[in-house]
């Protein structure tokens, strides 16, 4: 590990300052820390954010929900808002990580944890998105895990978040406050997807902090839930997954809002398959000709081929979970 040294900041402004001039965010800790000690990180100065008043879940006036960047995980997870207004929330919380880390981590860094890509976290491995122009070893090494979607031809690493792939899809959006005062950005446009510049991944500037994530008001009533495929029941991470929320109202789907995880470089919306459900009613046959849709442009790799299908099954499967049939 290099050295660094170790601020904790007491307020907002404090914190600010420090990340102005550079300072390096910390929440809970449980993926930085990792990255510090493989010495893929090599912050000089870690800002401690852990004290900042970002805990809080709130309805917004509009009927939404605001999750602040230092709720925990688990808290996120367990509050009853979340739990009756989304539970495609805290079902893509409970299936991530393990229940140790989901205590220490916060909303706020699991959106900005970085890709599980195994050359990434190897520093003798040529990786663009850690190294810029050093070449990138998954393109012709073990592909297994990245991405089908997205990729460009200089990086193919996945989004490792669960809870991202939720926020996709219900088109939540990112309250940011930085040395230039607060923004809100929407949360299709705060992950990046690779192209020439793998090594930027997320919208921030300099210095921004996020303070919160905001779920719009979706029409009620309201079924949503997540689905995620991995090679052992816990503790990984996904190969595939899905995040859907259903509108039906008088037996017609009236909206639909799906995303799917574990195969695009960023958490993957699928409108084509959100456009083929609405206005349709439940069915069997609806289900399975609206996920034929959920890998159109995919592009897979040497040891992934198999996520094409799989994609497809997951989010059939998803569907008719959350929108029964009738
Ligand atoms: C073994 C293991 C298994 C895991 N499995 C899963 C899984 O299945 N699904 C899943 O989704 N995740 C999984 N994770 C990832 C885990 O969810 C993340 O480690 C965690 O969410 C990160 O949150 P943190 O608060 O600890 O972030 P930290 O480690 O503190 O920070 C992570 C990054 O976010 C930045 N940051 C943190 N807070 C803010 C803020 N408010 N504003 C700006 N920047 C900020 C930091 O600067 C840092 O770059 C796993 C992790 C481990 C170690
Ligand atoms: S896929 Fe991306 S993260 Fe993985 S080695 Fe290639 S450039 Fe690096």
């Amino acid at each position: 590990m290099h050295p660094f040294s170790l601020t904790k900041a007491a307020n907002t402004r404090e914190a600010l300052n420090a990340g102005r001039k550079g300072g390096r965010y910390i929440a809970g800790g449980t993926t930085l820390v990792d990255l510090m000690r493989e010495t893929v990180e090599r912050p000089e100065t870690l800002v401690d954010i852990s004290d900042l008043p970002l805990r809080e879940v709130s309805v917004t006036e509009r009927g939404g929900l605001r999750i602040g960047a230092l709720v925990s995980m688990a808290e996120s997870a367990a509050h009853p808002k979340v739990r009756s207004l989304f539970p495609v929330v805290s079902e893509a919380l409970e299936l991530s990580a393990s229940a140790q880390l989901r205590n220490m981590a916060t909303i706020g860094g699991n959106i900005m944890q970085r890709t599980r890509c195994t050359y990434f976290r190897d520093v003798t491995a040529d990786c663009n998105k850690r190294e810029p122009g050093s070449g990138c070893a998954a393109l012709h090494g073990f592909n297994r895990m990245h991405a089908i979607l997205g990729a460009s031809d200089v990086c193919v690493a996945t989004h490792p978040s669960d809870v991202a792939v939720a926020f996709a899809a219900l088109e939540a959006t990112v309250h940011l406050l930085g040395p230039d005062g607060e923004r809100t950005v929407p949360f299709a446009d705060f992950l990046l997807r690779p192209g020439n510049t793998p090594n930027r991944e997320q919208a921030l500037r300099k210095g921004e902090l996020i303070t919160a994530v905001e779920i719009p008001a979706l029409p009620r009533p309201l079924k949503s839930g997540y689905l995620k495929v991995r090679d052992r029941q816990s503790y990984e991470f996904a190969l595939t997954s899905a995040a859907v929320a259903l509108h039906i109202r008088s037996g017609v789907i009236r909206e639909a809002k799906v995303a799917a995880g574990g195969v695009g470089t960023v958490p993957w919306k699928l409108p084509a398959v959100e456009k083929h459900l609405v206005g349709e009613r439940p069915s069997e046959s609806l289900w399975a000709a609206a996920a034929e849709r959920a890998a159109d442009g995919a592009r897979p790799l040497d040891h992934n081929r198999f996520k094409v299908a799989l994609l497809k099954r997951t989010v059939e499967r998803q569907l008719r979970i959350v929108g029964g049939t009738k």
